[in-house]
């Protein structure tokens, strides 16, 4: 057995059809808060609207923004400080758990997360803000919520990409997850049965976005991905999506959705519980492989051009993934590598070309 350190977050975990509803209040109560803020886009804070009736609301901050600019944040802060806020309870996405978080960063106020999609970022401490064009991200125990409510029932409106989307960023967490820098053999479990419940219940919820058992397997494999997240953090893939989203504006969920399995084909050979572990869960022989089918099967992008990548973007594309730390990845990523991963996406062309290249140390 190898050597490793494994940090559990500490959340509370209530996960159950209908528990916002049920126990939202009671929970609520157990951290002795008598001054709650609401984070939430009004859409979402109306998925709570009778549970939050027994709830002590001092005010609801539903300015929630893609990427939590610090301007968003300042004036969440100064909402929070103006109405003595002793909590605050989110209730939404990963923008707006994004956006609890970097108000607990300022303020040290405890978080109860309600997420209502399959982002993850509830059982992580790592939290994000955007200063302009900068995203500034950091980890800190201080943002993890102190209490997490799943309630499959309060997905059901999500609409159908967001549904694909989104499931399969949870799905990324868990594939990079187990070839993370932090990936050990905790994470490797917590992310292979993220995996095979995800690709369980993902085509039953695209064919009826109804399915609650459906809906219930991929909030509880999206509760999975961010634990792995948590424990092992990202690598290579995270790092591309990154470049992607911020220098090209591609859309985040759907770059994980396109790109994961090139990432996968390439580190496959170099990573032996990407075959042994993860591609089983998704009943398949070969992990890239089994995202491809699954993304074809749910009707997902499968190429980058698809979702708003240009070949003239290729170059700038190829140089910023390189401007980025790739050290940690298990084979080394220098041009060429580079570039096949990123071609490969642009194009939708079959992942297994990555698999062909040389892995570290070895000329290409
Ligand atoms: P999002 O929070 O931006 O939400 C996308 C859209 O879906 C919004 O318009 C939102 O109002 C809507 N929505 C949310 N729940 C809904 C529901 N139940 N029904 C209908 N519409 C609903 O998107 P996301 O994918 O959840 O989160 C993405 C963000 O989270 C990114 O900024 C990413 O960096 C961050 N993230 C952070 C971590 C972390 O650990 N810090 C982990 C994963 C993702």
């Amino acid at each position: 057995m190898r050597e490793f350190t494994y940090e559990a977050t500490s959340a509370r975990i209530v996960f159950g059809p209908g528990c916002a509803e049920r126990v939202l209040a009671e929970e609520i109560e157990r951290l002795g808060v008598q001054r709650l803020l609401i984070v939430a886009t009004s859409r979402n804070a109306s998925l709570i609207a009778t549970p939050a009736k027994a709830l002590p609301v001092v005010a609801t901050f539903d300015g929630v923004r893609p990427h939590v600019p610090v301007e968003t944040v300042n004036l969440a802060v100064a909402l929070a400080t103006r109405t003595g806020a002793d909590a605050v309870l989110s209730v939404g996405g990963g923008s707006t758990t994004g956006t609890a978080k970097a108000i607990a960063l300022r303020t040290s106020l405890p978080i109860v997360a309600v997420p209502t999609t399959y982002a993850g970022s509830e059982v992580t401490p790592v939290w994000g803000t955007t200063e302009g064009a900068r995203k500034i991200t950091g980890r800190s125990s201080v943002v993890v919520p102190k209490t997490v409510l799943y309630d499959p029932a309060l997905t059901m409106t999500l609409p159908v990409a967001m549904t694909a989307a989104s499931a399969m960023n949870a799905m990324a967490h868990c594939v990079e997850a187990v070839y993370a820098p932090g990936a050990n053999p905790i994470t490797d479990l917590i992310a292979a049965e993220g995996v095979r419940v995800l690709a369980d219940a993902l085509p039953t919820v695209m064919a009826d976005l109804s399915d609650a058992v459906g809906r219930a397997g991929l909030l509880y494999g999206a509760y999975l991905a961010g634990s792995a997240f948590a424990g092992a953090g990202s690598g290579l893939h995270h790092k591309i999506c990154h470049v992607l989203g911020g220098a090209f504006g591609l859309p985040h969920a759907e770059t994980h959705t396109v790109l994961l399995p090139h990432v996968a084909a390439f580190n496959e050979p170099a990573v032996p519980a990407l075959r042994t572990r993860v591609a089983p869960a998704l009943g398949a022989g070969d992990v890239a492989g089994g995202l491809t089918r699954l993304a074809a099967r749910i009707g997902a992008p499968t190429s980058l051009a698809q979702i708003g990548l240009a070949e003239a973007d290729l170059d700038a594309a190829v140089r910023l993934v390189l401007e980025k730390d790739l050290s940690d990845n298990p084979r080394h990523v220098g041009e060429a590598e580079a570039r096949l991963i990123l071609t490969g996406a642009l194009r939708g062309s079959p992942p297994a070309l990555a698999a062909t290249l040389s892995t570290r140390g070895e000329s290409v």
